[in-house]
């Protein structure tokens, strides 16, 4: 935060000043009627009922839903918490719904592998750099930004002011933290910080799980290429055989239960989607110096990962945390490069949150785990999106994974509901994916506007908004009533059973207009989807006097 202030320091420094907006201090972002939270289309949710046809049918499900919604409320139906040991959080039979080409990966156009500024991350960080170091303040524009972050802005008109909105909520949002917030959010933020200090990044940044060669270098000043650091401490002349690829792949993921994964696939390793310009271990990550070469001995991919603690996420905006799930993902990542190593392979870790080399959505869908959704996000069977990936990168021969269809895509067209939820209009509203990006149509989240909510978040770092995650029915607990949808969806034809469980899902929950997620200081009533889990409720534990409402459904 302290580098943010500063640069915010430089921002608001009137004689900087790009734009005066009043919208811009009241942190909204308004539809073409000038409504706040973006852009509103399509079906609204309390119109839905006067669509007809489907009220027999509907009511029967109906039954069924409450009885599984009712079940759904015991902590036994989580998925990717009790079985993943033994395997059986994988359990989706992915083999009828093989196909030769992940969803919205058909080439429409030229495919080129992204820049390392797509990376949002590491072109905050590079953006607050460059203000901090006084080459660039907004009043000079984007002509002026300089280096790869420029010409990332350039590209994308309009983008640039909603971050340096953004940097300003963060500090803003930070003030609001210290204040008050450490108060209604005190066990919210502990459960974050925990994870995200006490295993994400050590203070200082200076030693991570897994080590990382980017702190290295930070070190030592050394440069670390891979060919160096995916080989260290490999102690066996030649690396131990496999008996064939199928092998090596029942073996890998076996282990990757056993070092706590949910799911677990593999595919080669595909240069389309690694970020160019981009090494970690190299001067300045990279950045500048790495050009667009691939390692040679980069050959196959290890994906894996576990959900986010289910009830924050469910309650989303301010009592869950990505890094609960990053935490443990990024700690089998370390697990899995020693455990390679140890076999005579080289390793290199891709763990959340700013520590990868690769993108991570198309080689989930290329492993086969699961595939685009109009979220932006991939969403797998067993859990929909609430999955948070790590990866190995490693030149093992594998038997490897081919995509699926589980018709995901379809759902999305109809469905909508993250798009009318998301608080910072950050979802297409489009029937179609129909954004070209990079050589592939899809359905295309605006991340600058999705940062935005997050820094317009409660807790004390402001990491996450999660609502898009938390109203998806794909996101459900692992009840009965979800493992019939989960099958029967993909097998009917008729497309009657995906508009029942719509017709469902809109109608037993409870969903807030966008402007109530917004935090107090922000104008809003900082709703959640659900109300928080017990465990997260200081009232329920601490001397803490409560004066504040909850706005969710229990
Ligand atoms: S909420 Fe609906 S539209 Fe959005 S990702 Fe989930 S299924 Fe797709
Ligand atoms: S995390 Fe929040 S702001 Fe971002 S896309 Fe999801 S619902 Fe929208």
């Amino acid at each position: 935060m302290a580098n943010e202030q500063n640069a915010l320091d430089i921002i608001n420094d009137p004689k900087n000043r790009v734009t005066d907006t009043a919208d811009a201090e009241a942190g909204e972002n308004r539809n073409d009627a000038g409504e706040p939270g973006g852009e509103k289309k399509g079906v609204s949710r309390r119109n839905f009922l006067k669509f007809g046809g489907v009220a027999a049918a509907a009511a029967t499900m109906a039954g069924a839903a409450g009885a599984g919604f009712a079940v759904g409320r015991s902590d036994d139906a989580y998925t990717g918490y009790g079985r993943t040991y033994q395997g059986g959080d994988q359990f989706f039979n992915r083999e009828p719904f093989r196909c030769d080409v992940p969803v919205m990966m058909e080439p429409v156009g030229k495919v080129e592998r992204p820049e390392w500024t797509e990376y949002l991350f590491l072109r905050l960080r590079a953006l607050v750099d460059i203000i901090k170091s006084g080459k660039w303040t907004p009043d000079m524009g984007v002509e002026a930004l300089p280096g790869p972050v420029g010409d990332h802005y350039r590209a994308r008109p309009g983008e640039l002011e909603i971050m340096l909105e953004t940097l300003k909520r963060n500090v803003k949002r930070a003030e609001a933290w210290k204040k008050d917030k450490n108060k209604r959010y005190a066990l919210a933020g502990a459960y974050n910080m925990a994870l995200r200090l006490g295993g994400m990044e050590l203070p200082g940044h200076v030693q991570r799980i897994p080590e990382d060669p980017h702190d290295e270098h930070m070190r030592t000043g050394k440069p670390i290429p891979p060919e160096d650091w995916d080989f260290r401490g490999i102690w066996r002349e030649k690396p131990l055989e496999f008996k064939s690829p199928k092998h090596a792949s029942v073996l890998i993921k076996r282990v990757a239960h056993q070092f706590g994964m949910s799911l677990v696939g593999i595919t080669k390793f595909d240069p389309r989607f690694m970020f160019k310009g981009l090494m970690r271990g190299m001067p300045d990550k990279g950045h500048y110096t790495w050009g667009d070469k691939v390692p040679e001995h980069w050959k196959s991919i290890i994906i894996f990962g576990v959900p986010m603690n289910w009830d924050g996420t469910y309650s989303a905006i301010g009592y869950s945390t990505s890094f609960d799930a990053y935490f443990r993902s990024r700690c089998a990542a370390s697990l899995m490069e020693r455990f390679i190593r140890e076999l005579g392979y080289p390793a290199r870790a891709q763990f959340p949150g700013s520590n990868y080399e690769i993108m991570m959505s198309p080689y989930v869908q290329l492993a086969g785990l699961g595939q685009y959704s109009r979220a932006g996000v991939v969403m797998v069977p067993e859990l929909g999106s609430n999955f948070r990936p790590a990866a190995i990168v490693t030149n093992i021969e594998f038997e490897y994974d081919k995509p699926i269809d589980v018709k995901m895509a379809d759902f999305c067209k109809k469905c909508k509901i993250c798009a009318e939820q998301c608080p910072s209009g950050a979802i297409s509203f489009d029937d179609e994916p129909q954004t070209v990006v990079r050589g592939f149509k899809r359905w295309k989240l605006n991340e600058e506007k999705c940062y935005q909510q997050w820094a317009s978040g409660p807790t004390q770092d402001g990491l996450g908004c999660r609502v898009c995650i938390g109203v998806c029915p794909y996101s459900r607990k692992n009840t009965w009533i979800h493992a019939i949808s989960r099958e029967a969806e993909p097998r009917d034809p008729t497309g009657l059973v995906s508009q029942g469980l719509l017709t469902m899902q809109k109608n037993f929950f409870k969903f807030h207009e966008a402007e109530d997620y917004r935090s107090d200081w922000d104008g809003g009533k900082e709703a959640s989807y659900h109300n928080p889990p017990w465990w997260m409720r200081p009232e329920n534990f601490l001397e803490i006097e409560k004066d504040w409402e909850y706005h969710g459904m229990e």
